[in-house]
């Protein structure tokens, strides 16, 4: 039995099936590589899903939590640390553009539990009503997922915490009609990206800003995924200022946490007794926000971003079966001529490459930050072989499919 197979086998006997089956056992990264059990090495386009923003054991990632965790690894919020107020200044100052926003954070170990904050501080407007935009993703826990609009992920846990109602993305006209005097947030991300890295149209965000402003209720920015430099910016929305604001998954760089920003008077909403957390806040995680904040400056990783991003989108563009191409700096998005997408993940890793596939022709490149050149050049080089395997085996399938007598 090959190492996959056991570990496959191991897995399936002792972790719940929420994932399906690991497509690898891995053991070791470096930068944007990772090597499976086997010694097989593949280039990173995933990054632990938009998380890994300074790749795989970055020096000053592990110096960070090693220092910090041989310092002083937990306390609870009954008291304080310094990492933990200066990760809170530094992000106020990130959303504020340089000098420090007026506003407050609340820290969580994810980007679901950042949204949960959010959702129970918009309870605090004395309103319940949100509209949220079909095709959104805000996580798996029972508030977050009553955000998040997929019927697959929602049906089976019905009843969920109620007065939500879902407008088509990026249209500004269907937003209007549906936030009123009742509505107590607005909540959108700046580009959908579990649904396959959607863009709205210019303008979106700022007349959501309008919206929500005319009718006094707030506008809640979920920046979980496309925030701390993923996009070339530090946040997605820059130029229109949220009331809410929740980032999580790059914030760490793989160490867990998330936050829930409110600016201004959304800041204050959240009083003594409203919320808490055990581990929110914890000086490990917050010192390891630091870390990949000071470094995405130290290494200029925002224009990386941009400039990698920009190559990758046109590389990737140029074979005819890629039939569109969306995104912003390394968040990006690509349609198949066909639903061969899950077939490219697999050949992807026959070739040496972690790709993500999102809906049946659409995949999702997420890498780390700290991709470099050569990265984006092996993955140009090989992309063509990568179409070839994953269409022959996709029409090999539909062959099979239809001597089977199924129907497609
Ligand atoms: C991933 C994601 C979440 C949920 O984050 P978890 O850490 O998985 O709980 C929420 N919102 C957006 C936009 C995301 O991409």
């Amino acid at each position: 039995m090959s190492t996959l197979d056991q570990a496959q086998q191991r897995y399936a006997a002792s972790l719940m099936n929420t994932f399906g089956p690991p497509k690898l056992q891995l053991v070791r990264g470096a930068g944007a590589h990772v090597w499976d059990a086997d010694g097989n090495e593949y280039v990173d386009y995933l990054g632990g899903i938009a998380v890994n923003a300074l790749g795989h054991a970055h020096p000053a990632l592990v110096e960070a939590v090693t220092t910090q965790l041989q310092t002083l690894g937990h306390v609870s919020n009954f008291f304080t640390t310094e990492p933990q107020v200066e990760l809170a200044e530094k992000l106020l100052e990130l959303v504020g553009g340089g000098t420090a926003a007026d506003g407050r954070v609340f820290f969580t170990s994810s980007g679901t539990e950042a949204n949960e904050a959010a959702f129970k501080l918009t309870r605090r407007t004395g309103r319940t009503h949100v509209v949220a935009t079909e095709g959104g993703f805000h996580g798996r826990t029972m508030g977050a997922l009553a955000l998040t609009s997929k019927e697959a992920y929602r049906t089976p846990f019905a009843p969920l915490p109620g007065d939500v109602t879902f407008v088509p993305y990026g249209d500004a006209d269907a937003l209007a009609a549906a936030v009123t005097d009742e509505t107590a947030a607005v909540l959108v991300e700046p580009i959908q990206g579990e649904a396959g890295v959607v863009v709205p149209p210019a303008g979106y965000l700022a007349a959501a800003r309008s919206i929500a402003d005319e009718h006094g209720a707030l506008l809640w920015i979920d920046e979980v995924q496309t925030g701390m430099g993923r996009t070339g910016r530090w946040f997605a929305s820059e130029g229109v200022r949220p009331d809410v604001l929740t980032v999580a998954k790059g914030l760490g760089g793989g160490f867990p946490i998330g936050a829930c920003i409110g600016l201004g008077e959304a800041g204050a909403l959240l009083q003594p007794g409203n919320h808490g957390t055990t581990f929110g806040g914890n000086p490990v995680a917050c010192a390891a926000g630091l870390a990949v904040i000071r470094t995405i400056e130290a290494e200029g990783l925002l224009e990386r971003a941009t400039v990698l991003g920009e190559r990758l989108r046109s590389g990737l563009a140029a074979d005819d079966r890629v039939t569109e191409v969306r995104g912003a700096g390394l968040m990006i998005g690509l349609d198949l001529s066909a639903d061969a997408a899950a077939e490219v993940v697999a050949a992807g890793l026959r070739h040496g490459f972690v790709l993500n596939n999102t809906t049946p022709a659409r995949i999702r490149l997420v890498p780390p930050l700290v991709l470099t050149d050569a990265d984006v050049d092996a993955l140009l080089a090989a992309w063509p072989a990568i179409l070839d395997d994953a269409y022959a085996a996709s029409d090999a399938s539909d062959a099979s499919d239809i001597a089977a007598g199924k129907d497609s």
